[in-house]
């Protein structure tokens, strides 16, 4: 449907936006372009319907190449919507929506026709079409706009960052809206955004950009489990890369099934004993039936070795602690965030079956994730008010 071929954009004083892009992409498709702001996404966008020419290289629609064709004609035929809506405020609805139909002189029985069978699609009134931009809402305008991107029944439409500058909410809705009028009409898109989870959302294939290159073309999946280098890495966020891990889901897949812990009816002299043994500053406590009641620790000990003689006199009963069957990527942020040294896991009886430590995540996700998240722990450290992060000593490796 859409080809690059060795496409490059030099602007006049020699700024390379753009360095020989090939893509080659479906009918259909739903394409995001993605990357830091000026890595040239929107040069690639304005070449595909001509509004900028490439210096280098070819771009083919339906293998015929654009240069041969009437630029006018050629714009005409593909749907653009732009961040700033761009609704003409001197029109109404109706007129905006026809906009490209009233160009290529469609007559007004079919552009009436047009304008109400699009808002439909949109969720608005018909009496919306008699009104002007400025009488409904940021969202609603973005709606229209998007809606004059489909109104002349282009196959091929541009979006770039159409949804940018929309409240979080509205965002929401319309890129859902969007996805499912998509595919119901089977429009290939191509759609510029700096929002990842909007690219991972929307799209059947994510072009990731850096300074005028093609790092990664792929679909989100692939693109998550193997992030082609470690720019690619960065962008995606640490927490997506969690997220993606395919075969570690839950917590039980990953903890540590010997997690140190002690009888609530014992003395604190063999708790001293167990933690002297097992390396460890804390332990966790449950009773007979394996229940995890809650942890002690050695400076609680220490504080009461006067007044108290066993474990239940000192017992910490406020102990967090996770489901073993808790999706991973629900705990890790709470494990990191919290700055928890490790955390106990139950299964549904509340027995103890395991703990989850850091290190244990740690094996499992990138280096990269480590170093900012130690530091926002170590900075929240003062607020947790449980003190299982204190164990420096802590269970891992038994
Ligand atoms: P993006 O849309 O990814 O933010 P652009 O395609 O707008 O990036 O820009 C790519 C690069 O080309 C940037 O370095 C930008 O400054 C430069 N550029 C864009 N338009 C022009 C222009 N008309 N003249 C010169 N340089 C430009
Ligand atoms: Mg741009």
């Amino acid at each position: 449907m859409l080809r690059f071929e060795h496409v490059s954009k030099t602007y006049k004083g020699g700024k390379k936006a753009v360095n020989d892009l090939n893509l080659n992409i479906e009918r259909g498709e739903f394409i995001c372009f993605i990357g830091p702001s000026g890595c040239g996404k929107t040069t690639t966008m304005k070449m595909i319907n001509r509004l900028i020419e490439p210096t280098e290289g070819k771009i083919f629609i339906n293998d015929k190449d654009i240069m041969q064709e009437d630029p006018v004609t050629l714009r005409r035929s593909i749907g653009y919507v732009i961040q700033q809506i761009g609704l003409m405020p001197h029109m109404t609805i109706r007129d905006n929506i026809v906009l490209v139909p009233k160009l290529l002189k469609w007559p007004e029985e079919r552009k009436n026709e047009r304008a109400k069978e699009l808002i439909k699609l949109v969720d608005l009134p018909e009496e919306y079409l008699d009104r002007y931009p400025y009488e409904l809402s940021g969202g609603q305008q973005q709606r229209i706009g998007v809606l004059r991107a489909l109104a002349a029944e282009q196959n091929l439409i541009l979006m770039d960052e159409p949804f940018g500058a929309l409240d979080p909410i509205t965002r929401d809705s319309l890129q859902e809206e969007f996805k499912n009028l998509q595919q119901e009409l089977g429009k290939t898109i191509i759609f510029v955004t700096h929002d990842m989870d909007e690219a991972i959302k929307l799209a059947d294939r994510i072009v990731i950009m850096r300074a005028g290159e093609v790092v990664q073309f792929d679909t989100p999946d692939e693109i998550l489990r193997n992030p082609a280098d470690a720019f690619v890495e960065d962008f995606i966020g640490k927490d997506r890369l969690i997220q993606a891990q395919p075969n570690v889901t839950q917590v039980g897949q990953i903890m540590n099934r010997a997690p140190v812990s002690i009888t609530v009816d014992k003395s604190l002299q063999a708790a001293i004993q167990v933690m002297k043994e097992k390396r460890v500053d804390t332990l966790l406590v449950v009773d007979e039936q394996n229940i995890l009641k809650g942890f002690i620790d050695v400076e609680q000990i220490d504080k009461n070795r006067r007044t108290a003689t066993s474990v239940v006199d000192i017992l910490e009963r406020n102990v967090f602690y996770v489901q073993k069957d808790t999706l991973l990527r629900d705990t890790v942020q709470r494990i990191l965030k919290r700055g928890y040294k490790y955390v106990p896991v139950v299964d549904e009886g509340k027995h103890l079956v395991g703990i989850v430590t850091r290190a244990s995540l740690v094996d499992m996700v990138y280096d990269s994730i480590w170093g900012e998240e130690e530091e926002e722990a170590d900075a929240n450290k003062q607020e947790v008010e449980s003190p299982l992060h204190e164990a420096e000593n802590s269970q891992e490796g038994n």
